[in-house]
């Protein structure tokens, strides 16, 4: 393809995905095909002769289409949002068109600098502590990972060669790593367990109060009980906005723990944390003061497109001393004046992504970002007062953001039918979860543009698909 068939063909493309977006509630949500359904729709090999633009471009909606579940429809209602928006995704194609790898300043200095402009201002954003921002002067600042389950390994890495070493080249004999142990709550996104098996690292789940908060005194039990076993408790990661219910950790007496017993603490936002950007949710980040490191995920609710998930950390010699390697092609003689981003992460490589937030701050404007959020948060409670009212239902965990968990009265059976059945149908689509020995049906309000008729939508595919399960079991 040469530059003039780019130009012609790129617009197509600009033109295809604007008709997606605009026309996705005319889709079935959810595909409707096998495992193994590509393989009979395209060759087993590739072209030895390339094809043409337009073959291509035909078989996105005969292969593709076919297999897309429509995350961006406002049908869509399962797990949590996944951000998308036409400013993100021209910084994306601006990120792919000057394709730099920006793993040291010198590998290109916009990439490493716009980076960090951009975190002290979501950062600002989110009222955070001036000590987690470059501004500060001091050693705290933001980075980029690609996910948060990244952003929580890189914690509990940063954490482990902490309490493991003094200095790189003084690792304390006496830290045997088998004994070091990393708590988080039961409710905690399977990331955290993922990273600690990854780290080769003990983690122990812990459990939550009636209002699924993991709290201060359980904490401090389990770190003596495990310190008196000869542990080393070395970690926690505190959530707010759990993956099950939205729940929010009591990172107060968690950080007040963690500071006293000299635990590194990581709060994961991932969901969340977007919307402490509106002044009447920045309240459950308090506590924060106390954190060693805070993650939250622009590409869930802040419409920045997959991937940017923002880690801050308080003292970056932390993360730096636990993740250098210094090969001599990668060195640079700015070193030392600039952060090289290379320690701050897993890969070396790293895409210009701070591209996709400066084009949403800017072109939304911190304004119409809060009033996204509190759209969301408003629609949820209309969908939650809907299910209130209608005595088949109950609501089962208090509706802070924009999920709603809830449940059909009866048998947990009845609610995995009821949930089998609409996502069969595939108009809506929920997911499920299990809190308190209990399944619930979980209704999150995820498209940029779900209306207040989407809701009343989906709220009349529950009640038919309830009804029609009801009627089967003579309920
Ligand atoms: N943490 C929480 C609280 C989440 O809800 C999720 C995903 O929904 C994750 C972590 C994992 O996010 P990622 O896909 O960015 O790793």
């Amino acid at each position: 393809m040469e530059a003039e068939e780019f130009r012609r063909y790129g617009k197509q493309m600009v033109d295809f995905i604007a008709d997606y977006i605009s026309n996705i509630r005319e889709r079935r949500v959810l595909p409707d095909v096998y495992p193994g359904y590509i393989r009979n729709l395209i060759p087993d090999h590739a072209p030895v002769e390339g094809e043409s633009w337009e073959e291509v471009f035909k078989d996105i909606e005969r292969v593709i289409m076919p297999g897309m579940t429509h995350w961006h429809s406002p049908h869509f209602h399962a797990f949590y949002p996944a951000a998308n928006s036409f400013p993100a995704l021209c910084a994306d194609m601006l990120s792919g068109g000057l394709g730099c790898i920006g793993f040291t300043w010198a590998s290109s200095p916009a990439c490493t600098e716009l980076e960090m402009v951009m975190l002290d201002w979501l950062g600002k954003m989110l009222h955070l502590p001036e000590e987690f921002l470059f501004c500060s002067k001091g050693p705290g600042g933001g980075v980029i990972q690609g996910t948060a389950s990244e952003a929580t390994l890189v914690a509990l890495v940063s954490a482990r060669n902490k309490v493991m070493s003094t200095s790189k080249t003084n690792v304390k004999d006496d830290v045997p790593m088998e004994k070091l142990i990393c708590y988080a709550s039961d409710q905690a996104h399977s990331s955290v367990e993922k990273a600690a098996m990854l780290g080769g690292l003990k983690f122990r789940s812990l459990p939550v109060d009636d209002a699924l908060s993991l709290r201060g005194d359980i904490l401090r039990a389990a770190i003596l009980e495990d310190r008196a076993k000869g542990k080393i408790p070395f970690l926690v990661v505190g959530t707010l906005g759990t993956t099950n219910s939205c729940a929010f950790d009591n990172i107060k007496e968690l950080g007040k723990v963690c500071s006293e017993e000299h635990l590194w603490f990581h709060i994961d936002a991932a969901y969340a944390g977007s919307a402490f950007i509106c002044s009447e949710f920045r309240h459950l980040l308090d506590g924060v003061e106390n954190a060693d490191s805070f993650s939250m995920n622009p590409h869930k609710w802040l419409l920045v497109n997959f991937d940017c998930s923002t880690m801050w950390i308080k003292n970056r010699h932390d993360i730096v001393e636990a993740f250098s390697v210094n090969p001599l092609y990668l060195k640079h003689d700015k070193e030392g004046q600039i952060p090289d981003y290379r320690h701050w992460q897993i890969p070396l490589g790293r895409r210009f992504r701070s591209l996709k937030l400066w084009f949403v701050f800017r072109m939304f404007g911190v304004k119409r970002l809060q009033a996204y959020i509190r759209k969301h948060v408003d629609l949820a409670h209309e969908f939650e007062e809907l299910v209130k009212k209608d005595h088949r239902f109950e609501v089962v965990f208090p509706v802070t953001l924009g999920l709603v968990c809830f449940r059909v009265k009866g048998p947990d059976a009845l609610n995995g039918e009821v949930l089998r059945l609409i996502n069969e149908r595939g108009r809506i689509t929920l997911t499920p979860t299990i809190f308190k020995e209990m399944y619930v049906i979980r209704f999150a309000v995820c498209s940029k543009d779900t209306k207040s008729e989407d809701i009343r939508y989906a709220w009349r595919e529950i009640c038919y698909v309830t009804s029609q399960v009801l009627a089967t079991r003579n309920l």
